[in-house]
C-alpha cells in the first residue's frame, strides 16, 4: 500500500554499510581459503593418509586428535547457526562469495561493453561480454579447483599433475572434474545452489529459535514507500517484508542498507534491521555485553560449553602428542632361547613412527635387569621425517642364581631430538630354575 509520507529534512547517510562489511569479510575469507592448504593449517592429504591441522601433521591412526578436531569444527558451525542464524551463508560461505564475485564480474563486463562499444549492436555487445566472461571464469575455475583439490592432495604434487595435464590418475581426474563443476557452478547455478542443494539452510531451520539473529522488517508506522529497492538489491530474489523466515534469505543485510539509503533521504530511519529473534527491542535499553554477543539464554550457554569442551579436548590432545611414536612388544613364539655362548635370550619387536618434520633418533636402554645386554645393531635407531621403522632385537643375560623364571624389568626408549622418553614394563623369561633347558 502506498503511503503519503510527511516531508522531513533528510538524515545524514548511514555510517554503517553491511554490504561493505560483507565485502571486507569476503576478502579475508578468500585469503584464508587460499592459505589453509598451503600453510597446512587444515588439509586432508588423502594419498599420504595424513590430516594437517594447525600446523600439526596428524597420522590417520591418531584418532583422538582427529575426533576432537572434527567435533570442534562441527560445533563451531552449530554454535554460529544457533547464535547468528545464517550469517555464515551471507558472510563466510565460499559458494556465496564466488557466486557474488562471478555475478559482479558478468555485470561489470556488460557495463564495460555498453560504455566502450556503444556503436556495436546490443546482441554483439552481449555476446562479446559473455565470451570474455566465460574465458575469465575458465581460468578462475582452474585456479579455484586447484586450491580446492589442494585440501586433499599435496599442492606441489598437484601442480606437477596439472603441468603434465594428468587426467589419468585419481588426483588428475578429480582436479579436472572439480574444474568443470566449478565452471558450471559459477556460470549457471550460483545462488540457486543455496536454495536447492545446500542442506545448511534447512539445518538452520532446525537450529534457530526465538533468540537467533535474523533480518526483520518492522513498519508499525506504515513508513514504507513501496520503492522496492530492498527487493531489487536482494541477490536471492525475495521480499524480506513478507517474512524473516524465508529459506532463501541468507541474512546478508543488503536490504538493510538499501532501505536506510532510501528512507534517510526523506528523513526516516530504515525499516529493516538485524534483530535477535523476530521481535525488535524498542525499549532503547543498553543490553549487557553477553546479550549483545548473542548469549541470550541457557541453550546458548550449553552450546558454547560444549564447544569449549571440544576445544579443551583438542588442546590437551595436541599438547600430549609426541612426534615420535614408539611401540615395543615381546615376541613369544619362542619363550627364550639358549645361545651358543650359553647366554639366555628373549626376543622383542619394536616399531617407530616419526610424525614430525625433522629426522628423529631413538635409543633403547634396559633397566632393572642387571648384567643384561641389548643386542641391537643400530642403537640409536634413526627414522626420517614421516617414515616408520620396524625391527626386532634380543636381550641376553648370563644365567645366574639371582634370576627367577620370570624377571620384571623396563625398557626405556628415549627420543634424542626432544628428550621425550617412553618406559615399557617387560618380562624376561628364564628356564626353570634360572638356567634350565631351552623351551620350544
Ligand atoms: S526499501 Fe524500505 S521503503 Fe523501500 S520498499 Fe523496501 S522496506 Fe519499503
Ligand atoms: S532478504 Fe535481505 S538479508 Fe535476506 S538475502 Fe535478501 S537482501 Fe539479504
Amino acid at each position: 500500500m502506498v503511503t503519503t509520507v510527511k516531508k522531513a529534512p533528510p538524515l545524514p547517510p548511514a555510517t554503517r554499510s553491511f554490504h561493505r562489511l560483507r565485502k571486507a569479510v569476503h576478502l579475508v575469507c578468500f585469503l584464508i581459503f587460499l592459505a589453509l592448504p598451503f600453510l597446512d593449517v587444515m588439509r586432508f592429504d588423502i594419498p599420504r593418509q595424513r590430516f594437517y591441522f594447525a600446523g600439526y601433521e596428524l597420522w590417520i591412526n591418531e584418532f583422538g586428535i582427529i575426533f576432537f578436531a572434527l567435533m570442534f569444527l562441527m560445533f563451531v558451525v552449530v554454535a554460529s547457526s544457533v547464535l547468528y542464524g545464517r550469517v555464515y551463508c551471507g558472510y563466510l560461505c565460499p559458494q556465496m562469495i564466488f557466486s557474488e564475485a562471478s555475478l559482479a564480474l558478468e555485470n561489470r563486463l556488460k557495463r564495460w561493453f555498453q560504455k566502450h562499444r556503444a556503436n556495436w549492436s546490443a546482441k554483439q555487445r552481449n555476446r562479446a561480454a559473455m565470451a570474455l566472461f566465460y574465458l575469465v571464469l575458465a581460468v578462475c575455475s582452474v585456479f579455484l579447483a586447484f586450491v580446492f583439490v589442494a585440501y586433499f592432495v599435496e599442492p606441489r604434487d598437484l601442480l606437477a599433475r596439472l603441468r603434465a595435464l594428468d587426467v589419468h590418475t585419481a588426483g588428475g581426474i578429480s582436479g579436472a572434474a572439480v574444474t568443470l563443476i566449478t565452471f558450471l557452478d559459477f556460470t549457471l547455478v550460483r545462488q540457486r545452489f543455496c536454495t536447492t542443494v545446500c542442506p545448511y539452510g534447512y539445518l538452520q531451520g532446525m537450529l534457530g529459535d526465538q533468540n537467533t539473529l535474523l533480518v526483520t522488517y518492522h513498519d508499525e508506522q506504515q513508513h514504507c514507500i513501496e520503492c522496492k529497492k530492498c527487493v531489487r538489491v536482494c541477490q536471492m530474489g525475495i521480499d524480506i517484508r513478507k517474512s524473516p523466515f524465508q529459506i532463501e534469505c541468507v541474512h546478508c543485510g543488503d536490504c538493510i542498507d538499501a532501505c536506510e539509503d532510501v528512507l534517510r533521504r526523506i528523513g526516516r530511519e530504515g525499516l529493516i534491521h538485524y534483530t535477535w529473534g523476530e521481535h525488535e527491542d524498542r525499549t532503547g535499553r543498553a543490553e549487557p555485553w553477553h546479550r549483545r554477543l548473542g548469549i541470550r539464554d541457557a541453550k546458548r550457554v550449553v552450546v558454547l560449553l560444549v564447544l569449549l569442551f571440544y576445544a579443551s579436548g583438542l588442546y590437551v590432545a595436541l599438547s600430549m602428542r609426541r612426534n615420535v611414536l614408539v611401540r615395543l612388544a615381546p615376541v613369544r613364539t619362542v619363550l627364550y632361547r639358549r645361545a651358543e655362548d650359553g647366554s639366555i635370550r628373549n626376543q622383542f619387536r619394536y616399531s617407530l613412527a616419526n610424525r614430525g618434520r625433522t629426522p628423529a633418533a631413538v635409543v633403547f636402554t634396559i633397566h632393572q635387569l642387571p648384567g643384561a645386554t641389548l643386542l641391537l645393531a643400530e642403537n640409536p635407531i634413526r627414522v626420517a621425517p614421516g617414515a616408520t621403522a620396524q625391527g626386532e632385537f634380543e636381550i641376553a643375560v648370563r644365567p645366574a642364581a639371582r634370576f627367577q623364571d620370570v624377571n620384571h624389568f623396563t625398557v626405556v626408549a628415549a627420543s634424542i631430538a626432544d628428550g621425550a622418553t617412553d618406559t615399557f614394563p617387560m618380562t624376561f623369561l628364564m628356564p626353570a630354575g634360572g638356567a634350565g633347558e631351552e623351551h620350544p
